[in-house]
């Protein structure tokens, strides 16, 4: 890791220098304090050999942590002030600076193909960005992001847990996640009103036997109507009540079990089962029964 890392006095300074108001809309909180930058990039587990994707390096705080300890950095910022100063705060042949969205980044934008996600994300596209780019880059193994405290626990979520929703099972789609513990607000300029938490996640095969699309629909429609019965709350998807249940039944997830408690593994298998189980094929006995009106 580099040595010299930016404390506030440094940060106020560059951004002085370069006339940066950090703004709200594009998430700009910074990092001013040297021990959390060497926290996180030794929390992210990184090698010598890795490629680090930071997304948002806003001065360069912890792109200068990452330059020290891996074998390339790229680094995707939006804000082309930001992006055209950060390679004179770190002057690295090893660093390639991409003044885009990282929503709409490709795999074809980065060579050598990035292998590590680390990155103090803006908060407001932490989620879709983290998703969009698991899904863009199969290179990626891993990595270790930076979100606002309630948003890693929803991250982190398992089945059963009051904040288990639709992040906890699309980001378990792609990767095993768990909380790398918390961030106070201290560490930041401008303090920001939320505490902030870090997310460490380490790819994984998805389940078998049904598209990742097909699957995430599942799941919209799952937590679309948390509350519902996945009977009910599937009721559009699957084109009826009775359908639904017929395919639930296929899938081995009873048709009263609500969303919140079911793996990823039973989502994939519900998709699945639409596309293996005939419409209009033998009902199950509680097919019987008349339509459930729950709220
Ligand atoms: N990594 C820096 C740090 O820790 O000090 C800055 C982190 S700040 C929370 C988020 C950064 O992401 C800002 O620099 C902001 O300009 C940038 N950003 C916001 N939206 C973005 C997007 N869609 N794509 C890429 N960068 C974005």
């Amino acid at each position: 890791m580099a040595d010299a890392l930016l404390g506030p006095a440094e940060i106020r300074d560059l951004a002085a220098r370069l006339g940066v108001a950090p703004t709200k809309k594009l998430g700009q909180n910074f990092l001013h304090d040297p021990n959390t930058i060497r926290r996180i990039v030794t929390a992210a587990g990184l090698t010598p050999g890795d490629v680090a994707l930071e997304v948002g390096p806003g001065l360069g705080s912890l792109t200068l942590g990452l330059v020290g300890a891996v074998r390339h950095v790229h680094a995707v910022e939006i804000d082309p002030r930001l992006a055209d100063a950060l390679p004179g705060t770190v002057p690295a042949a090893h660093l390639s600076v991409h003044n885009a969205d990282a929503l709409h980044v490709r795999g074809a934008d980065f060579d050598p193909a990035p292998t590590m996600l680390v990155a103090n994300l803006p908060y407001n596209v932490a989620v879709p960005v983290v998703l969009h780019l698991l899904a863009e880059l199969p290179t990626l193994r891993g990595g270790l992001v930076m979100v606002q405290k309630e948003v890693a626990d929803r991250l982190v979520a398992g089945p059963g847990s009051k904040v288990y929703g639709i992040p906890s099972v699309k980001l378990a789609w792609y990767a095993q996640a768990r909380s790398a513990g918390k961030v106070p607000p201290a560490v930041f300029w401008p303090v920001p009103n939320v505490d902030s938490g870090l997310v460490a996640f380490t790819r994984r095969t998805p389940p078998a036997g049904a598209d990742r699309r097909a699957v995430f629909a599942v799941v919209d429609a799952a937590f679309a109507q948390r509350r519902k019965t996945l009977r009910a709350a599937l009721a559009g998807w699957a084109g009826g009540a009775g359908r639904a249940e017929q395919v639930l039944v296929a899938a081995g997830v009873s048709p009263q079990a609500r969303g919140e408690s079911l793996t990823v593994e039973q989502f994939a298998a519900i998709a699945a089962a639409a596309t293996t189980s005939p419409p209009g094929g033998k009902l199950s006995p509680s097919d019987a029964q008349p339509e459930e009106v729950d709220s």
